[in-house]
């Protein structure tokens, strides 16, 4: 594979940029080589600036439901950058894209929008202690919630992939008022309810864990979350930054049917635009500035291009049968490629709900953190250059989902497992 062109520009990406990226996991350590610049994407495809072409599972880290450059959110984004990028200032875009978002999501009756998933957790955490006038937040190791100081704490995704479980320069006062309970395990958070009675003022979850790789919920777990909360007078927020209209047009808590307390969104409400989000019960939404004490800002908060991108994907994911059609889809990715592992004799483990999937290098089942870690990553690593060489372009980690996008075709899937099957016979010589 000709990498010559994204060689060059890594090497000077990293004279000017911290490890030549503007986000950790982008630079392949976890895997090794280079990561190559990508030029281009056009629906399930990206181009690298070498011109080789990938079938893109990646699709941004989530935001891409629709896959690359479509034409409707092309066009949108061209008509509404004609009449100006930002106001500070209200505009009707922000008010259709927030009431498109409550009248998704059965929990949510009013919504602030910020700029990144990150800004939106950011938030939703401090609302809930404002709601509540408690300190102690219970997250769950390996869910990430962005890189906000008090939830670096045993964080996934490339926390994780680069073995930074609590990162530095979070200061100890910060940490200590983040419990750290495990994911799928009830008993682990009612601990903490009895260890610090009065104390807790939520947990914030991923109702479906993506970024230990795909975790999901055991059968309970979030019932049980919504039970201990309601009877501890604390708040229950749903991490819906990257299941929020990808589980289900309504999210995870459509999809499980569970009422959360806040929500916090990002990724696909921005449509490949910086956009986040969080929302919730009338009562608690209240505190929020200005019509509370509960203050949080944005200069480019409600950006009117980022809303345009938004509420054009939603309105393309309203289309009858378009969850059910994404769902075949990945479906038939995950059974191929489980074949395929069967086939070569390679121990596998592929997670997937909906549209997101995870496939692991261990055998038998992956429902927590532990058996996350049990993955042979370096195999994984090997799997994926190989998977690379042959035009398929997946997370550079084991510890991500992966997600099929509309413009997703079965011949995109189809050649991937042809891939699959030539990468797993190539490992299983080496
Ligand atoms: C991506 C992600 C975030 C952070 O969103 P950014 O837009 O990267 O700041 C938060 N929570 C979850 C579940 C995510 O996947």
């Amino acid at each position: 594979m000709n990498q010559a062109n994204s060689e060059r520009l890594f090497s000077l990406a990293q004279q000017y940029i911290p490890g030549g990226v503007n986000s950790p996991v982008r630079s392949f350590r976890a895997v090794q080589g280079t990561p190559p610049f990508i030029a281009r994407g056009q629906g399930s495809r990206v181009w690298d600036v070498d011109g080789n072409e990938y079938i893109d599972y990646v699709c941004s880290w989530g935001p891409l439901a629709l896959g690359h450059a479509h034409p409707a959110v092309v066009e949108a984004l061209r008509e509404a950058a004609g009449n100006g990028t930002s106001f500070g200032a209200p505009t009707e875009g922000e008010v259709e894209l927030a009431q498109m978002i409550c009248e998704a999501l059965p929990s949510v009756d009013s919504v602030r929008l910020v700029s990144s998933g990150t800004e939106a957790c950011m938030s939703a955490i401090r609302l809930a202690r404002a709601y509540t006038g408690r300190s102690k937040v219970i997250k769950f190791a390996g869910c990430y919630h962005g890189h906000a100081d008090g939830l670096l704490v045993r964080a996934g995704s490339g926390a994780m992939t680069h073995g930074i479980p609590t990162s530095a320069g979070v200061p100890d006062s910060y940490a200590q008022e983040t419990l750290v309970a495990d994911y799928n395990d009830l008993a682990s958070v009612e601990r903490y309810f009895e260890e610090y009675p009065g104390d807790v003022a939520g947990i914030i979850v991923e109702p479906v864990a993506g970024n230990m790789g795909v975790v999901p919920p055991a059968e309970g777990f979030l019932q049980g979350l919504r039970r201990v909360t309601q009877e501890n007078g604390a708040v229950l927020i749903f991490d819906e930054v990257i299941t929020g209209f990808r589980v289900a047009y309504g999210g995870a808590q459509t999809l499980y049917g569970i009422t959360p307390d806040i929500t916090s969104l990002g990724k696909i409400i921005g449509g490949g635009l910086p956009v986040g989000a969080y929302g919730g019960r009338r009562e608690i939404m209240e505190q929020v500035a200005p019509l509370g004490p509960m203050y949080q800002a944005g200069t480019l908060s409600g950006n009117p291009l980022a809303v345009t991108a938004g509420i054009t994907t939603l309105k393309e994911l309203q289309k009858p049968g378009l969850y059910e059609s994404l769902d075949t889809l990945a479906q038939r990715l995950t059974d191929g490629v489980a074949g395929v592992f069967q086939r070569a004799e390679v121990p596998g483990s592929i997670n997937r709900v909906r549209s997101m999937f995870t496939g692991f290098f261990t055998g038998g089942p992956v429902e927590a953190l532990a058996q996350v870690e049990q993955s042979d990553a370096g195999q994984y690593g090997r799997y994926f250059h190989a998977m690379l060489e042959r035009g398929v372009y997946f997370a550079p980690s084991q510890f991500e989902a992966g997600f099929v996008s509309t413009a997703h075709t079965e011949e995109d899937i189809d050649r991937t497992i042809e891939a699959a099957e030539a990468a797993l016979g190539e490992l299983g010589s080496i």
